[in-house]
């Protein structure tokens, strides 16, 4: 195993070589954060093991259906082998769990006969040709607590593995030539994302723009002009502050909130925020999130909270147009989540009246990606919806 810590900065020559089929291995990328996380099990503020389905794949239903050991009355009443998923008792929580909130199965036959879903959450895999990418999945508590006070630069860590790619045989169609374009963009979005001499809000304008002009080529099929715009947006030193991107973005994020009541529900206790988010429309404008005082945030500070979960979008779903060729789209909602993320804290504290500490933001912050991250009717609606921002 070849082990380097970049910051993705020569992927270029790496998917030139691949694309000339010089390299034969997979590179390996995550979250600096990614392997320090640690569950914390029956002491989680919001265990993954109730209040959404949870689904098993193929193998495992086959595993379970063919177990013979001491456990199996207590698997086949859990198992919903029709609907491939787990079933909840009557609190919403797993049925395999004991009273101490722990998985029985794990205690007694150990972590290795867990479904995919159970074994890996929240661990997130992106699969390119040649490229896996990890992340860890904001809809964790404990995940996202790492994520969002991250006081550092946001950095991700390379491995080259020198086994074959075993998924080599997928990719027949993969688009290479496009895909090192969005690699090279996605460092110059993450160059000016990083670039705090620019308000958080300047910056989220300028990748937007940046998108909007990539995705403009890409529908002419015009992909080698991409370059001349990744290199125009590579030199933060021409990108300008705006004061007044604040309350542009902040009132478009406000017009367009109405979004979530259209989404798919898959946890009850999301309904409070909703209700609480109707209840502000009734009485209070965007200006009034635009100018609430933040400043007790400090560690990290407001700015870089937007910036931590602003990266985690795009890292996860921003190379994934190579699939679908929504540049553009992916940038508006990764924005738009971060900035909703943001509204609902604000909102949050104005009705309850509370000073805003950190604590609440992780709250938000998991809430909200467990009600859309997990669900692909969710994902697919804000795509389409902030596509037209
Ligand atoms: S939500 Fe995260 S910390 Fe909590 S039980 Fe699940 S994986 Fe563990």
């Amino acid at each position: 195993m070849l082990v380097n810590h970049c910051a993705l900065k020569d992927k270029y020559c790496y998917f030139i070589d691949r694309y000339y089929d010089k390299i034969p291995f997979m590179r390996v990328v995550k979250q600096k954060a990614y392997d320090g996380f640690s569950c914390v099990n029956s002491e989680c503020s919001d265990n993954c093991c109730h209040g959404w389905q949870i689904d098993i794949d193929e193998d495992s239903l086959s595993y379970f259906r063919e177990y013979k050991g001491a456990l199996k009355s207590l698997i086949d009443e859990a198992v919903d082998y029709e609907n491939s998923c787990i079933k909840m008792n009557g609190n919403g929580h797993c049925a395999l769990l004991n009273k101490k909130g722990l998985c029985r199965l794990v205690l007694e036959e150990g972590e290795d006969v867990l479904s995919t879903v159970c074994h890996m959450y929240p661990r997130h895999v992106e699969e390119y040709d040649g490229l896996r990418e990890w992340s860890i999945s904001l809809s964790c508590p404990v995940a996202a607590d790492t994520l969002i006070r991250n006081t550092g630069k946001n950095e991700y860590v390379c491995e080259e593995d020198d086994l074959p790619d075993p998924l080599e045989d997928d990719f027949d169609d993969f688009d290479t030539f496009f895909f090192t374009r969005l690699c090279d963009s996605r460092d110059v979005i993450f160059d000016i994302l990083d670039n705090n001499k620019l308000s958080i809000y300047s910056r989220m304008k300028h990748i937007l723009e940046f998108g909007k002009k990539l995705q403009g080529l890409l529908e002419e099929n015009d992909i080698i002009g991409m370059d001349d715009i990744i290199d125009e947006y590579s030199d933060g030193e021409k990108l300008l502050n705006d004061p007044s991107d604040k309350e542009s973005l902040v009132k478009m994020v406000f017009e367009n909130d109405p979004v979530l009541y259209r989404m798919e529900r898959l946890d009850h206790k999301w309904d409070d925020e909703l209700v609480m988010l109707n209840l502000f429309h009734e009485k209070h404008t965007a200006d009034e999130i635009s100018s609430f005082d933040l400043s007790l945030l400090n560690a990290p500070d407001h700015e870089k909270i937007l910036e931590n979960v602003l990266h985690t979008f795009i890292y996860t779903y921003y190379l994934g147009a190579v699939y679908d060729d929504e540049i553009y789209a992916k940038l508006s909602m990764s924005v738009f989540c971060t900035l909703l993320i943001d509204e609902l804290f604000v909102i949050g504290c104005i009705m309850e009246d509370k000073e805003p500490v950190i604590e609440d933001y992780v709250h938000i912050a998991y809430r909200f990606a467990k009600e859309t991250e997990h669900s692909d009717i969710n994902l697919d609606m804000l795509e389409e919806h902030c596509d037209k921002l």
